[in-house]
């Protein structure tokens, strides 16, 4: 856990003093928890969360004191996207198994049950405001994914390990270079 939090303030930055949890619990719902000390299925209520919040607060897991989505982490997202109130939960996500350069790590939008993110248009500014860096952004309806952030052509230069146009190379090369361990063995690279 300490590599993943390490990684999470890398990519996203540290936790915001000015962003509080308040409220919100939305995490001790959604994620599936799996550590030494402490787990929960995805989707499930903690069976610790009580209608006023987390009922062990001052002596809950490790992992619940050291892990923030991100928008107690991201600036550019918007103060208005805590995810009770936008219906979106944005979190880094780890695959140990993936299936492409962009599942490894990345940046997971998901959209909440009965979420109004997409209608009324939280869901466009917290993807505008995530999919300028070189990090992958997927959003999932609970369902299915998509990948929003590298574009479709570059994702398919990349991932194809196909020569990339002009204007693309420099982007697709710089995927690669910092996503390229994630490519899964049985995927061949006719660049490498
Ligand atoms: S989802 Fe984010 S804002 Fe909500 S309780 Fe978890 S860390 Fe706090
Ligand atoms: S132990 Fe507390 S903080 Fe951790 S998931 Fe359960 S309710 Fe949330």
């Amino acid at each position: 856990m300490h590599l993943d939090t390490d990684i999470e303030t890398a990519l996203l930055g540290p936790v915001l003093p000015a962003r509080a949890c308040g409220d919100c619990t939305v995490c001790c719902t959604v994620l599936k928890v799996d550590t030494p000390d402490f787990a929960k299925p995805a989707d499930t209520p903690c069976v610790h969360l009580g209608t006023h919040g987390c009922t062990i607060h001052p002596v809950r897991p490790p992992v619940c004191r050291t892990w923030f989505c991100a928008w107690r982490r991201v600036a550019a997202l918007p103060d208005e996207a805590r995810p009770d109130r936008s219906g979106l939960l944005v979190s880094l996500n780890f695959r140990r198994a993936p299936q492409n350069l962009f599942e490894g790590v990345a940046i997971t939008v998901r959209l909440l049950p009965g979420s109004t993110a997409i209608a009324d248009g939280m869901a466009g500014r917290v993807l505008d405001s995530l999919c300028d860096a070189l990090v992958p952004v997927w959003f999932s309806d609970g369902s299915s994914k998509m990948l929003m952030h590298p574009d479709h052509e570059v994702a398919t230069h990349v991932i194809a390990g196909t020569p990339a146009p002009p204007p693309l190379q420099a982007e697709v090369a710089a995927w690669r270079a910092h996503y390229g361990l994630f490519e899964p063995r049985s995927q061949g690279h006719d660049g490498a």
